[in-house]
């Protein structure tokens, strides 16, 4: 540690012991009023590279300007908001004020909003912060106009795909470079966006959990081990179409009864695993008429966990089990992968740190893998030491407009996540040192 850290360092400690003086109160108020200024009686209608999506980031910017701070759109779209430390070593702090439509209130923007209202503390302090803080709102997470999830954060961790995501259309036939230009963004240069990863020693993300694991345990708050890896396929076995009336059972070559049997059988094949899901979402039979034996089915599945290992023994014994069935009811099965993405895990010491963050602000944590991915997943792929924090949602829902969490929580979520980002600085420095 250079000399001059160690002295921003022990002020830093004096000046903010604890996290008593921080008040949590502003994140949630500004929640309010984005719900009020982005929502109809649907829902949150903030799509990515839409009219409300640009209200609520001008809404945003409005809120920075007496403040500190220098911001700048990078060249894919995602808004950077910058307090200078006294070192250019980064924290980043980020989310996304995208919603899919129809949407919650909390999904992305809650973590924006606890991240504006830590910077804002950080600003407002009568000394710099020890380390550079960033605050990131990712442009279009949720993928939810063109099907590209996570596009801004990829942009940024250079895993973009432009080639396949170019032509993209949305309902009414508008590509996403179009729309992209619309917004003043060039689909050739977002690779550029890499240039805000200088600097970068750590990136923290708090989310709604969008699952029902922490209120099944009467918890606030988790610390996120990852997002989980996923495997999805479709599936077609291939039997006889033959006539209901004239077929005995005994030769029947039937389709649908070998994917049923797989349907069933992945319940037992996620059971062996505590974190794994598997899930067949789709099925469809031909002819699908009522006189006849299907002679063709047609599955999805979709399986997941954190654990890289786990999630290839469950393929693996998906493929199996699909055989055997196949041939035990005279069928044939073919498979071919939809898409894959390996497991994401994050980073040890900060996993531990959130704990800590959370020990001290509620009492008990949990950890807990992520089903659904998340920007933070992009970023740890580059090796930017990165968790994530998780608040409680009611009833596990999310992407809906009953969307919720209790507003107390949400009160001890955006002080934990401040206890963790003085925390993560510590650790930063120390580092360093
Ligand atoms: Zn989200």
């Amino acid at each position: 540690m250079a000399a001059e850290d160690s002295l921003h360092v022990s002020l830093w400690e004096t000046v903010m012991p604890d996290n008593s003086s921080f008040d949590p109160q502003i994140a949630v108020t500004l929640l309010h009023e984005l719900r009020e200024l982005t929502a109809n009686e649907h829902g949150a209608q903030r799509v990515a590279w839409t009219e409300t999506w640009r209200k609520a980031r001008n809404w945003f910017e409005s809120k920075l300007r007496d403040l500190p701070v220098e911001y700048h759109r990078d060249a894919a779209g995602n808004n950077w908001i910058t307090l200078k430390g006294a070192s250019d070593k980064a924290l980043i702090l980020g989310s996304h004020l995208d919603s899919v439509p129809n949407g919650g209130w909390l999904d992305g923007a809650l973590g924006v909003l606890a991240g504006y209202a830590v910077l804002r503390h950080c600003a407002l302090d009568s000394m710099p912060p020890p380390i550079t803080i960033r605050l990131v709102d990712w442009a279009d997470e949720e993928g939810a106009r063109f099907g590209r999830s996570l596009f801004g954060s990829s942009a940024f961790a250079g895993t973009h795909s432009i080639a396949a995501d170019r032509y993209r259309a949305d309902r009414d036939g508008i590509t996403l470079e179009e729309a992209l230009a619309e917004n003043g963004i060039d689909i050739n240069r977002i690779g550029d966006s890499a240039i805000e990863r200088a600097n970068a020693c750590a990136y923290l993300e708090l989310h709604i959990e969008q699952g029902p694991i922490l209120e099944g345990l009467g918890l606030p708050l988790g610390a996120v081990l990852g997002t989980k890896g996923v495997e999805r396929h479709a599936i077609t076995f291939h039997g006889q179409e033959a006539h209901s009336g004239s077929t005995p059972m005994a030769v029947r070559r039937d389709a649908l009864a070998a994917a049923s049997r797989l349907a069933l059988e992945i319940r037992t094949i996620a059971g062996k695993h505590s974190d794994a899901v598997c899930t067949m979402g789709s099925l469809k039979t031909f002819p699908g008429i009522v006189t006849a034996v299907v002679g063709r089915a047609e599955a999805t599945l979709d399986q997941r966990d954190l654990d890289a290992e786990v999630l290839a023994q469950m393929y693996r014994e998906a493929q199996e089990a699909s055989q055997r069935f196949a041939d035990e009811e005279r069928c044939t099965v073919e498979w071919s992968r939809i898409w894959n993405i390996e497991p994401v895990p994050f980073h040890s010491r900060l996993i531990a740190l959130c704990e800590e963050a959370i020990n001290e602000t509620t009492g008990p944590s949990y950890r807990l893998p992520s089903g659904p991915l998340h920007d933070a997943a992009e970023v740890a792929r580059l090796s930017i030491p990165t968790t994530m924090m998780f608040v409680q949602s009611l009833g596990g829902i999310s992407h809906n407009k009953i969307e919720d969490t209790r507003e107390s929580d949400l009160l001890l979520a955006v002080r934990a996540f401040y206890a963790l980002t003085e925390k993560t600085i510590a650790w930063i420095l120390s580092e360093a040192s």
